[in-house]
């Protein structure tokens, strides 16, 4: 697995007990060491308290019990929780919002470091009626503002039903786990979309991937070797794809994955097929793929040249919508599997923009634009007919890239998210890993923020 750069000294010393007591005293960001997974790890560290009495309430404790959990339906005095599941899926009003959300609040108190809160409820574009919608924006609205309350490394996200999908729909359930679990580590004010019962939960958590072909772009270095090592840990054999000069380090990381490598500019015109043809020849079959190569070529819009804007625009998008095309036209026919997964790094500068990056955040807006319009392509009824596509958004990741900051800036940018810390290359990794699972096959055309509820675009 690649190391992440061991860059964030405060973190360290704020939990050590003197640097505890400074930061204490002087009311400075106390960030908290974040549970992270582990293989064999207990899914929940302590009880976990579902709330709520639609459907999904039942469905909810009934999945959590199959998994070994200690589920409780209503708080006792001297439960302590590792998680809370709060259903709202048959909330018609605002009003109905209260005894779930107050009794939510009543065990804030109980919960354990690195816990969960997951909500649930509807879609509120699946109804057109004004109580209706209001009551499940307010569910959003809560989540997000509880996400920046939580303390502890513990997090808040949601999961969105569509109007017709149970919780016991693979997708809903994938999503559960995945939030509840030590992977979601650095996710916290999210959304999660299941919008069909299509996807399947895999015959063992621990090898979800199993049997799968995965190509990974830029997997030389970076995110991208955390990518490449995290699909390899779930059981997926890896392709990894990268520029001739990065040959070394990319063979490097193939090899300890018993993976093969693919030395390709990705902007290079028949890139789409070159990589079919080496999955066919290596390999046999292409399932998964992962379009994690990236650059950036920074420059206030007023210095921009024409070679930064369109090095950008071309790597980080135009090869993207190229190679798509070719796997979608070869979908289901041999090699490329009928319900391909395909996973794009997108990033938080889409969604808030940031000075210097025109080019970069167009790229990467577009980047969440193509896997919406791709998704309508891949559903049962598009052309390509089968398959997920989606998107995650980092926000500050320690990575190479990130260390070469000056330090202050550093330092700000690390600390403007609920969880005060900036995010792992495994965190990315985890949530890659978990859209390209069949578990999450009820989820397509979203982004899912890695960000840990980044002040930025929130
Ligand atoms: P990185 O620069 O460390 O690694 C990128 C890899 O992509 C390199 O190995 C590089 O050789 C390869 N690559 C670049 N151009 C290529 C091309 N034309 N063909 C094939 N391979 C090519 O970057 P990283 O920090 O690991 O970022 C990975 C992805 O995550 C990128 O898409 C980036 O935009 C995105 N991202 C990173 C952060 C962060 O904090 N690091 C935040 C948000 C989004």
């Amino acid at each position: 697995m690649a190391k992440a750069p061991q860059t964030d000294t405060y973190t360290a010393l704020v939990n050590q007990p003197l640097g505890q007591k400074i930061a204490g005293a002087l009311g400075l960001p106390r960030p908290a060491v974040l549970r992270r997974y582990e293989p064999g790890q207990t899914l929940v560290e302590g009880s976990v308290l579902v709330l709520g009495g639609g459907h999904a309430a039942d469905e909810a404790a009934a999945v959590l019990l199959d998994w070994g959990l200690d589920v409780r339906r209503q708080s006792a005095p001297a439960d302590r929780y590792g998680a809370v599941v709060a259903c709202y899926d048959d909330a018609g009003t605002p009003a109905d919002l209260s005894a779930t959300t107050l009794q939510l609040g009543a065990v804030q108190r109980k919960m354990g470091p690195s816990a969960r809160v997951v909500t649930i409820f509807r879609d509120p574009l699946g109804s057109d009626r004004p109580a209706v919608r209001a009551a499940r924006r307010g569910v959003e609205g809560l989540t997000r503002s509880l996400a920046h309350e939580m303390r502890r490394g513990a997090t808040a996200n949601g999961i969105v039903l569509g109007e017709d999908t149970a919780l016991s729909a693979p997708g809903a359930t994938g999503a559960l786990r995945f939030l509840l679990s030590a992977k979601s580590a650095f996710v916290s004010g999210q959304f999660i979309p299941v919008s069909s019962d299509a996807g399947a939960l895999p015959r063992d958590w621990e090898k979800p991937l199993a049997g799968k072909v995965a190509v990974v772009t830029g997997a030389a270095r970076g995110i991208g070797a955390a990518i490449a090592a995290t699909l390899h840990r779930d059981g997926a054999t890896i392709v990894g794809v990268d520029v001739p000069a990065a040959g070394e380090a990319l063979a490097g990381v193939v090899n300890s994955l018993a993976g093969t490598a693919l030395q390709l500019d990705i902007t290079a015109a028949d890139a789409g097929e070159r990589i079919l043809a080496h999955c066919a020849e290596r390999h046999g079959r292409l399932d998964i793929v992962v379009h994690n190569a990236g650059i950036t070529r920074d420059k206030k819009l007023a210095n921009m040249d024409a070679a930064r804007w369109d090095s950008v625009l071309a790597v980080n998008i135009e090869s993207q919508l190229a190679m798509n095309r070719v796997f979608l036209a070869a979908t289901g026919q041999g090699v490329v599997a009928d319900e391909l997964r395909i996973a794009s790094l997108a990033s938080t500068s889409g969604i808030a923009g940031n000075a210097g990056q025109t080019n970069y955040a167009a790229s990467k807006a577009g980047v969440m634009g193509m896997v919406s319009a791709t998704a309508e392509l891949m559903s049962p009824t598009g052309t390509a007919g089968g398959g997920t596509i989606n998107a995650v958004a980092p926000g500050f990741i320690e990575t190479e890239m990130t260390a070469r900051m000056p330090m202050a800036t550093r330092e700000v940018a690390r600390r403007l998210n609920s969880l005060q810390q900036g995010g792992r290359p495994v965190d990315v990794a985890e949530a890659i890993a978990y859209l390209v699972s069949d578990a999450a096959g009820g989820t397509s055309g979203a982004t899912l923020r890695v960000c840990g509820q980044g002040m930025m675009g929130a």
